[in-house]
């Protein structure tokens, strides 16, 4: 079979178009090499084998458009094959590829590290270690608040995701699909009640009050090295916490030497409207875990933080063999370069408030959407069983099919997967954006 090959980025049409069934006979041929070839743990959303992707669509092998909804989860919130990514990318490519920064290091990985300094919140001296994954960049952390306090545990909260390796098993707090059968797990990992306003009617200093009394009762500040948080819970169902609440725990760390990481692999990077999350509630983390977004879709991952505790690491302690690939770094640059002059935390903004009035409208003409909720381009709707709490996670996949026939790819998360989330490109054309919720209502009100 010959794929044609197209050309992406923002140039591609900027329309929805679907002119075959989805999954279309390419994408279904391709699916029986894959189903034969790729061990089947590793699940798709939609088994649609892209061709090309850029601005707001993604375009299969069998022709169809359609409106990305997804961005790869979080990924390319610069659109894909961003202008300024394929030039920096392109010209890396052509110079070196791989040197290893361990054994002969380069500009681009440190121009990386200065950016992230002057971007992460906060106004002190800050340092970086690179990475290839989120779940990485969260193990490092661990390590450098371990050395640090000289402590050993880790707390975390419901619904937490913080990746699939072993630590980061034990720190992500949903069983299936992430953990089930893959123990033993890490150990001194505690879970602590997280707010979510939607299921507990938690203010935020209750919230705070409740999680702070588990991390004392049952874990004990001399004990404790770090509390790991998502400002905005990603995978565990796009959680905006009560306010009040992540500032009332980063108070707790700061008094009793804990040191406090904000994991921002999701929710970093332009996408809640700020440069990072914990910017909402004025909270400067000690340190930050970034990835998804900063690459343009590259692999590449990073700690940020406090100088004085990214340093106290021995020599050689941190690192790994593609950690801050030259290639990843052009690439980042050119997707930092892209989101400062076309300034997407403000177009992450404008598409809140698009999503929160279409979205609030569709609620209230549809008893099953409990919660509509979420930041900037990171927003979601919880479905329930009308008049309840109780999760409705079949309609939450029913309404996702439908919105995948039709031509509009969308992701759903959550615990109890009964969330549907959206993470539009952040360079999502406006035209595009309303018809994709056009469809999501359709979709909806022809399901409820
Ligand atoms: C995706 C994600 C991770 C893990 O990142 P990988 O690159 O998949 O390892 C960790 N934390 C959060 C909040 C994430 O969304």
């Amino acid at each position: 079979m010959t794929t044609e090959k197209t050309v992406g980025g923002p140039d591609l049409p900027q329309e929805r178009k679907v002119v075959t069934e989805i999954p279309g006979p390419k994408s279904q041929e391709l699916h029986a090499r894959r189903t034969a070839a790729v061990a089947s743990g590793v699940g798709s959303v939609l088994p649609v084998y892209v061709a090309a992707a850029g601005g707001g669509v993604v375009v299969d092998v069998d022709g169809n458009s359609l409106i990305d909804l997804a961005s790869g989860i979080a990924v390319t919130s610069v659109g894909n094959s961003a202008p300024e990514v394929v030039r920096r990318v392109t010209e890396q490519v052509a110079a070196y590829t791989h040197t290893c920064f361990m054994v002969a290091p380069y500009e681009g990985y440190v121009e990386v590290c200065e950016q992230l300094a002057a971007l992460t919140p906060g106004d002190f001296a800050k340092k970086t270690a690179l990475c290839n994954s989120g779940a990485e960049a969260v193990e490092n952390a661990v390590k450098i608040a371990r050395v640090h306090t000289g402590k050993d545990a880790v707390a975390v909260f419901d619904h937490a995701y913080h990746g699939r390796t072993n630590l980061t098993m034990a720190m992500t707090a949903k069983n299936m699909p992430y953990k089930n059968g893959f123990g033993p797990f890490a150990g001194e990992v505690y879970r602590a009640p997280m707010s979510y306003p939607f299921r507990d009617g938690l203010s935020g200093a209750d919230a705070a009050a409740r999680a702070i009394d588990v991390l004392e009762k049952q874990v004990g500040a001399p004990n404790l090295a770090c509390v790991v948080i998502e400002p905005v819970q990603g995978e565990g169902g796009f959680i905006v916490p009560a306010e009040g609440f992540l500032p009332a725990i980063a108070d707790w760390c700061s008094a009793n030497d804990v040191v406090f990481v904000a994991d921002e692999i999701q929710s970093g990077m332009c996408r809640t409207g700020a440069w990072f999350a914990s910017e909402h509630e004025g909270v400067v983390p000690d340190l930050v875990t970034v990835a998804k977004g900063m690459a343009g879709g590259l692999p590449l991952a990073g700690v940020v933080g406090r100088a004085e505790m990214m340093d106290s690491v021995h020599g050689g302690g941190l690192g790994g063999t593609y950690g801050g690939n030259p290639v990843a770094c052009a690439a980042a640059l050119g997707a930092m370069a892209t989101m400062k002059e076309l300034d997407l935390s403000a177009a992450a903004r404008r598409i809140e408030q698009t999503m929160t009035d279409r979205l609030r409208a569709l609620a209230e003409k549809v008893p099953a959407i409990g919660d509509v909720r979420g930041r900037g381009a990171m927003m979601a709707i919880e479905l329930v069983e009308p008049g309840t709490t109780k999760p409705d996670s079949a309609l939450a996949g029913k309404i996702s099919a439908a919105c995948h026939q039709q031509g509009v790819l969308t992701l759903t998360c959550g615990t109890y997967g009964n969330v549907l989330r959206f993470l539009p490109p952040l360079v999502m054309p406006e035209h595009l954006l309303d018809e994709a919720l056009g469809v999501l209502e359709e979709a909806t009100l022809g399901l409820v």
